[in-house]
């Protein structure tokens, strides 16, 4: 347990600051709201509400408005004072890279979309360079447009295909791209300045878990796994993602499932994406020439499209990597015993296809007795679920901390 700090005027900032975040997270959530209703919603006394929403309006986070009247008990009608974020001069920012492109995501604190572009970057394997200055022009081109439209970008998140660690944090390495490791976001803030310096750097799968998970109610076991650039995945178990000291929790792509296997990137033997990551199956199912002439995405849709088609070459490359796909989920399910397990990226597509070979493995023996199989689902978010993550991730971290709405620049 952490102690409690001696000072006690920070231990009553952090409160105060944990209270402003639940009321600026209400009114994110539920729209324009009378102080009653966030007192009942928030659970606080009517008179932290009141001192509060003084803070916050006096700040500028918050505005006033008395929209509509709620009707009394007596009948007459009484106009209610709405509270409102006061967020329209804010943009929440997304950079992001995967195996072929570079995009920027610009949106209001709810999630609406104001600015979006997408740049093919060519893939140079092993070369950081090039890539990175497609990343930071799309970088330029957002903040140029948050300026054009008068908004201050807050809460910058980029996120990458492939494993983050260290403080600040750094690419560890991708395989997709043939990097060691990379320090994005100081390779990108020598190329525009302007990069938030509170920027983080996010894994996607982290991101694409919990904004699957948010789309499900009452989820708080979960296992998120996907293929698209290689093979990742979270773990999500009482509500809490699993990140782990070293930010290697979920690299379910390197279980060694298949003994004596063939010899990873990794250095390990029979890793699940030897058996069934993209290349593999693309290469299997003969798409290699598509992959390399119109990348990774494009060659996934196609193959999805084939496999949907009866299309036997692609049937025949599935088949051997799907079993290997629900061996693997067999064996997370006995180490995380998860209520749901969601596939992402174009697994989501096929995930109708593993099912059956995951549920046909069964429980082994000694937990026969209890087993419930967890339901397979499909990810309902699609090649988009990472950046939505990071909006909501860029939203619920500005709103913890709801004085960096105000518009003062002291
Ligand atoms: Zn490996």
């Amino acid at each position: 347990m952490t102690p409690l700090p001696r000072d006690g005027s920070r231990v009553s900032s952090d409160i105060r600051r944990h209270n402003l975040g639940l009321l600026t997270r209400q009114l994110a959530s539920a729209g324009p709201q009378s102080r009653t209703r966030l007192a009942e919603a928030t659970g606080l006394t009517k008179g932290a509400i009141t001192a509060l929403t003084a803070a916050l309006v006096k700040a500028g986070v918050l505005k006033e408005g008395a929209e509509g009247a709620s009707p009394s008990r007596s009948g007459t009608g009484r106009k209610r004072t709405l509270l409102r974020l006061a967020a329209d001069d804010v943009a929440l920012l997304v950079i992001q890279l995967d195996a072929d492109s570079a995009t920027a995501l610009l949106t209001t604190v709810a999630g609406d979309e104001l600015f979006r572009m997408e740049r093919q970057h060519g893939r140079p394997m092993g070369r950081p360079g090039p890539i990175i200055d497609v990343l930071a022009d799309t970088l330029r081109q957002a903040l140029d447009e948050a300026a054009r439209i008068s908004r201050r970008v807050l809460g910058t998140v980029v996120v990458v295909f492939a494993p983050v660690s260290g403080d600040p944090a750094i690419v560890l390495a991708d395989t997709d791209l043939g990097w060691g490791p990379v320090d994005l976001l100081g390779e990108l803030r020598a190329r525009e300045p302007r990069l938030a310096a509170d920027a983080r750097l996010c894994p996607d799968a982290t991101l694409a878990a919990q904004a699957e998970r948010s789309l499900l109610d009452g989820i708080d076991d979960m296992l998120y796994i996907k293929s698209n650039s290689g093979i990742g995945g979270a773990a999500i178990s009482g509500g809490r993602l699993i990140v782990g000291p070293r930010s290697m929790a979920g690299a379910f792509g390197h279980l060694a499932v298949v003994p004596d296997g063939e010899l990873c990137l990794c250095g390990q033997h029979g890793c699940l994406v030897t058996v069934a990551g993209p290349e593999v199956v693309l290469r299997d199912a003969g798409l290699d020439a598509l992959l390399q002439s119109d990348g990774l995405s494009a060659a996934l849709a196609e193959f999805v499209r084939r496999m949907r088609a009866g299309d036997e070459q692609a049937i025949a490359a599935w088949e051997p990597a799907a079993r290997w796909v629900a061996k693997t989920l067999s064996l997370l399910s006995i180490v995380f015993d998860p209520d749901v397990i969601v596939l992402g990226g174009y697994w989501a597509e096929l995930a109708d296809t593993v099912d059956p070979l995951f549920q046909r493995l069964g429980p082994p023996v000694a937990l026969a007795a209890g087993w419930t199989p967890p339901a397979i689902l499909a990810g309902t978010l699609g090649a988009d679920a990472a950046l939505h993550g990071a909006v909501w991730h860029a939203r619920d971290r500005l709103l913890a901390d709801p004085m960096q709405l105000s518009a003062r620049r002291d």
